[in-house]
């Protein structure tokens, strides 16, 4: 027996953008039946009415250090590398069951947000700490979202001109090794999968050459996606013209990196003709603007980038950068962001949400999510109109987007209810924000 999501705004994110303002959605089992307007099919479901709610597709996060919600508020004033030196001595205190923690704060507060599939990149491993992507995986499973959980990677130690301290960098062999232990456990294939495995060393000035081209050997030979950090700073820049005499992305396209199965965090500082080297390989990417403008690093290039063809998602980001795991405040600032940086055409709040959505979708390569359309998987978030802040608006998706943030009313992920009326069904929010707040004060200064 299916369930109809009657009387709603549907905004279904497909090639033409196509909504319905009075519309409804069928949902049988974990895919989406039909989508459409007026007449409300006829047949055996429960009938839910929406009152005018508002309707997306699930919100796809696509970079994420899920762990550094033990850390917020840190190095208030710091730059990228003056943040990093001063938490990757705090991060190596990291171990399952802080991770654990971790990740059921962070994927709650997305969850909450509106967020169905969450991408994490983590990247500090302690030695001698096992368990940590695992941890994940058990919270995402425990809350009901799904989870695309990156093994990272860091070997250029602080003694050979790389930033991570010495004690934090891990040999080739042991990446390679735990990363295939992790893909052959936990990584599902086809269509809504709900945990899977990427490959991902965490950047240029952290990992070296070797481990880079390895990394992507392995990923390609294994099927997996491909990430890392690229282009956030300018004193990234700096770094790569020292050591490496080229940019950064010139650096990655050397170690043979830029391709449809790879996407880049934060992409901030991209000449013209690479833009134009993105959308030539297809590479993507994460676009994370509250972290950006938290460490002073600018703003990323999105309209031409979207006007150059190449994939684009949003990204919370880190916690310990962006404080809050609210994927919605994303697409708002995403907005204003790029209206700042080029007008105030340079972005509707449409356009916005899409990079949230079918962005997202296509930039971690899961063409069963990101949009409303029958087949799909059933990740649907469900948005009240009827609070104080949508008084007023009569375009109520342009509404919805520019007055967050916004708890999402109802989170759908594969047909099984996540949040219902503003609250996690299958988890304590506030025995998750007690328990998370036991393992913070292990990272206490
Ligand atoms: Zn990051």
């Amino acid at each position: 027996m299916g369930t109809l999501y009657a009387n709603g705004w549907v905004v279904t994110m497909d090639d033409a953008g196509t909504e319905h303002p009075v519309g409804w959605a069928l949902v049988e089992g974990a895919r989406i039946a039909a989508v459409g307007a007026g007449a409300e099919p006829e047949g055996e479901h429960v009938r839910i009415d929406l009152g005018g709610a508002v309707v997306t597709p699930g919100l796809v996060n696509t970079h994420h250090h899920l762990y550094q919600t033990l850390t917020r508020a840190r190095a208030q004033q710091a730059d990228l590398f003056t943040w990093l030196r001063e938490l990757y001595p705090v991060w190596a205190g990291i171990d399952a069951e802080a991770e654990y923690a971790a990740a059921r704060t962070g994927l709650a507060e997305l969850a909450l947000s509106g967020c169905s599939t969450v991408f994490d990149h983590h990247y500090v491993f302690p030695r001698g700490r096992p368990g940590i992507v695992e941890a994940e995986v058990e919270a995402a499973r425990e809350l009901g979202v799904r989870l695309i959980a990156a093994r990272g990677s860091m070997d250029l130690g602080a003694s050979v001109g790389g930033l991570p301290p010495d004690d934090l960098v891990e040999s080739l062999d042991a990446v390679q090794a735990e990363t295939e232990a992790l893909h052959s456990e936990l990584h599902e294939r086809g269509p809504g999968a709900r945990i899977q495995i990427a490959v991902a060393p965490c950047s240029p000035f952290s990992a070296t050459g070797v481990l880079m081209e390895e990394s992507a050997k392995l990923a390609r030979d294994l099927g997996l996606t491909l990430h890392t950090h690229l282009a956030e700073t300018v004193e990234e820049e700096a770094y790569c013209r020292e050591l490496y005499g080229c940019s950064p992305v010139e650096y990655l396209d050397r170690l043979g990196w830029l391709g449809d199965d790879v996407w880049c965090a934060h992409c901030v500082h991209l000449s013209e003709a690479e833009v134009a080297r993105f959308a030539q390989t297809g590479t993507g990417v994460a676009h994370c603007p509250t972290s950006n403008l938290r460490l002073g690093a600018g703003v990323a290039p999105v309209r031409a980038l979207l006007d150059a063809g190449v994939r684009v998602g949003l990204g919370v980001d880190g916690s310990a950068s962006n404080e809050r795991s609210d994927l919605f405040m994303e697409v708002k600032q995403a907005l204003l962001v790029a209206r700042g940086r080029g007008g105030g055409e340079a972005m509707t709040a449409r356009e916005a949400l899409r990079l949230a959505t079918r962005g997202g979708a296509e930039v971690l390569r899961r063409d069963d999510i990101g949009s409303l359309e029958p087949g799909k998987q059933a990740d649907l978030a469900i948005w009240r109109t009827d609070g104080l802040e949508l008084g007023g608006a009569e375009d109520l998706v342009a509404g919805l987007v520019l007055s967050a943030p916004h708890r999402v009313d109802r989170l759908v992920v594969g047909g099984e209810d996540v949040v219902r009326g503003g609250a996690l069904v299958r988890a304590d929010e506030g025995e998750i924000a007690r328990a998370h707040r036991v393992q913070a004060r292990r990272f206490a200064a």
